[in-house]
């Protein structure tokens, strides 16, 4: 067996171990305790020096290179939380808490991340610092927004944010990067329309709710159509309307929830203000007063050139030139490593699993994808923090 063999049998041995108990203890958004317990026990066993609470359930490890400091600091981010669904893979690690399903593969990014950290805490073959960011309550979209709530880029500084996510449509060793937008903006809808109940043999006494709703579903999707530019996209969707219990009575209150799915930010701000004027429109047109809200949402993922094009030169080491992605679809699911993106310049990087999309309820982390993950954060961190001396080329 060679080093590189060697070293991949003990990763899928040791960390795989350690990913499939996370798997099966799995904990939802802001109530990842005993993953983030993990997490800093393991990170101050390898000398890391290691905070808790940040961003409620959030943990941030911070290592300092053995090379002359070059100023340089970046940050790699991994989540920690599970779904709020019932898992059916039927393995012998699943989840042994109802309801609650690592059914996204942040059990695998937690793992990597932890694993990136012990090997680079074993070298420090790095100038400059590296933050370990563990992020909790991704899909709540929350916990990028209450990590840099609670002072994550001014109590731990960095120049540079990378993240990994799994992507079962890639095949398993394969690595996606690109510039631009990776993943859409998401925004969830919440409508509440007002009128006045009545016999539903008399609607001229009443202000028929549902009527309005009716419209409102119907004229929105004409904001796609007829406002949106025909070169860029938007998708709006109702997920789930509610109004009514009996055939004959005119409810006085109807209500409808859906979400709104665009890649650029002005798309995404024009889409929202179509809503509310055509939700005030129908309000006059209809006689009934109607409330917009828009509770949770989540910017595009987009991809600063400069640090997606240095990941993916790290990337075709790691897994050869061949297996690297550089030109795919963006994709329509949100993630809120966005909002990280916002205040700092980095890079979103897919690894290819294969199996069941995420989400699904058999879908499973894939860990002989754990080395290519570690392998990428430590090469990422070595070839961007190298000595001063080639520093300056960076700069
Ligand atoms: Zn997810
Ligand atoms: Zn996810």
């Amino acid at each position: 067996m060679s080093d590189s063999e060697d070293l991949q049998a003990a990763i899928l041995d040791e960390l795989g171990a350690l990913r499939r108990d996370i798997h099966a203890n799995p904990e939802a958004s802001f109530g990842e305790f005993r993953t983030a317990n993990i997490v800093a026990t393991r990170l101050r066993a390898a000398g890391i020096e290691t905070h808790e609470g940040i961003g409620r359930t959030g943990v941030v490890g911070v290592l300092r290179g053995r090379l002359p400091d070059s100023g340089m600091r970046i940050a790699l981010r991994a989540d920690m939380d599970a779904l709020r669904m019932n898992e059916e893979t039927g393995l012998g690690y699943a989840s042994r808490r109802m309801g609650v399903f690592h059914g996204c593969g942040h059990d695998g990014h937690t793992t990597m991340l932890i694993g990136a950290a012990e090997r680079l805490a074993r070298t420090r073959n790095f100038a400059g610092a590296v933050n370990f960011v563990f992020q909790p309550a991704e899909e709540q979209i929350a916990g990028a927004q209450a990590m840099i709530d609670d002072g994550l880029f001014e109590r731990f500084p960095c120049s540079e944010i990378y993240a990994v996510h799994n992507m079962p449509r890639f095949r398993a060793g394969q690595i996606a990067i690109k510039p631009g937008v990776v993943l859409a903006a998401g925004d969830q809808f919440e409508i509440a329309i007002k009128g006045v109940g009545g016999h539903g043999a008399a609607p001229h006494l009443a202000q028929d709710a549902l009527v309005a709703l009716g419209q409102l579903i119907v004229g929105a999707q004409a904001i796609v159509s007829r406002n949106v530019d025909p070169a860029d996209m938007a998708v709006l969707s109702f997920g789930s309307v509610a109004g009514g219990q009996a055939s004959n009575v005119l409810p006085e209150l109807a209500t409808a929830s859906g979400t709104i799915r665009t890649y650029r930010e002005e798309t995404r701000i024009l889409v929202k203000r179509r809503l509310r004027e055509m939700c005030a429109g129908i309000a006059v047109a209809t006689n009934t007063q109607i409330d917009l809200e828009f509770p949770i949402g989540c910017p595009a993922t987009v991809n600063h050139p400069e640090q997606a094009e240095f990941a993916g030169n790290v990337a075709d080491e790691v897994v050869s030139p061949g297996n690297v992605l550089r030109e795919f679809d963006s994709m329509m699911n949100s993630e809120d490593f966005a909002v990280m993106l916002q205040h700092k310049p980095g890079a979103y990087m897919l690894l290819g699993q294969d199996g069941m999309p995420c989400h699904h309820p058999q879908f499973d982390f894939n860990d002989r994808i754990l080395p290519v993950g570690i392998s990428l954060f430590v090469r990422l961190v070595e070839k961007r923090l190298a000595a001063a001396d080639r520093q300056g080329a960076l700069a």
